[in-house]
């Protein structure tokens, strides 16, 4: 049952992975508006609450097998659906397993390390899923098409220049290949929202008064770089798809269709690793007869030696 499921699961997101070594032209790849074979969302929204079951189980599975950790990374752009993804996919996870970070523009403090410091601060520990809204791929993406964040960068003059963004890609396959290798698994989601739904959700939070706090003067301002993103992203998404990281594209332009594609990725990394519960010595399970012989010979419970104060 299990197996069908994983296999399930495993067939439903592989149009969305970004294979290893293809070159990626987002425009012509891939479809923000895609919805695989599940056109209803009443369907979509059923499928994602059996999902959120299976991942709870598996996130307490990993909790206490303690070997393994995972590293979810959501890229997007301005609007595409990141807060809302994690809020519904996680929805039934245990919140002491959880550790979500945001990333936001660096801090004085942030900007005096190496560009990876403020991101590595922060990753999961064993057990744990750390989730990243917004990643280490800001340094390729709002670094790239805004190079005067660079200069706040105190980067020596050899590190930057013409091929930075190549060894950028290679720092950061080779920081995800230890990573694996160390038992973390990464995953890469990039919401791929559609031109039209961007405006679509940017009038949306300037008319809903309960939505303005979510926009800013700077929205409308990335929006004028969209092509400047599209190629930014492209390029990151040819070099960085590696087989131990894969990145996944999630057509973004139907929240509901979204949140199912991110938690279905997520529950197949999960069930790939396999945690399990860990099994009880022969010498722990007889200190565990002793425990439950004792407990089960108990009559009444002890009094302090004085007695009650009150009596
Ligand atoms: P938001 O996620 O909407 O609250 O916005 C956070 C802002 O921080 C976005 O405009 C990002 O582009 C920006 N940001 C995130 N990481 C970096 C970075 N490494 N360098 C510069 N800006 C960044
Ligand atoms: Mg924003």
């Amino acid at each position: 049952m299990n197996d069908v499921r994983a296999k399930r699961i495993a067939s439903f997101i592989e149009p969305l992975r970004v294979e290893p070594g293809s070159k990626v032209r987002l425009a012509k790849d891939f479809d923000p508006a895609f919805k695989a074979g599940v056109t209803k969302k009443r369907e979509g929204r059923e499928l994602l609450r059996a999902g959120v079951e299976l991942l709870a189980e598996y996130q307490r599975r990993l909790a206490a097998e303690k070997t393994h950790g995972v590293l979810l990374c959501l890229q997007a752009l301005d609007a595409g659906g990141k807060d809302g993804t994690i809020r519904h996919v996680m929805s039934g996870v245990n919140p002491q397993g959880v550790k979500v970070s945001s990333f936001k523009v660096p801090s004085a403090e942030e900007l005096d390390h190496d560009y990876l410091w403020r991101y590595a601060c922060r990753l999961p520990a064993r057990g744990e899923i750390g989730i990243f809204n917004r990643s280490h791929y800001e340094e390729v993406l709002v670094v790239r098409v805004h190079p005067e964040n660079l200069d706040r960068q105190h980067l020596p003059g050899a590190s930057v220049g013409k091929d930075m963004w190549a060894r950028r890609y290679r720092e950061i396959n080779d920081w995800e290949r230890y990573l694996t290798d160390n038992g973390f698994a990464v995953v890469k989601l990039f919401l791929n929202l559609s031109w039209e739904q961007q405006r679509a959700r940017f009038l949306k939070r300037i008319d809903v008064p309960e939505r303005n706090w979510k926009f800013s003067a700077a929205d409308i301002r990335e929006r004028s770089f969209w092509k400047d993103y599209q190629h930014a992203f492209s390029e990151m998404l040819s070099a960085t798809s590696k087989p131990w990281a894969p990145w996944y594209v999630i057509p973004a332009d139907r929240k509901w269709f979204a949140r199912l594609c991110a938690g279905a990725v997520l529950a197949h990394t999960l069930m790939e690793l396999d945690p399990q519960y860990p099994r009880v010595s022969d010498e722990a399970r007889d200190e565990l007869r002793k425990a439950r012989a004792e407990l089960e010979a108990e009559e009444k419970p002890p009094t302090t030696a004085g007695g009650s104060r009150r009596a």
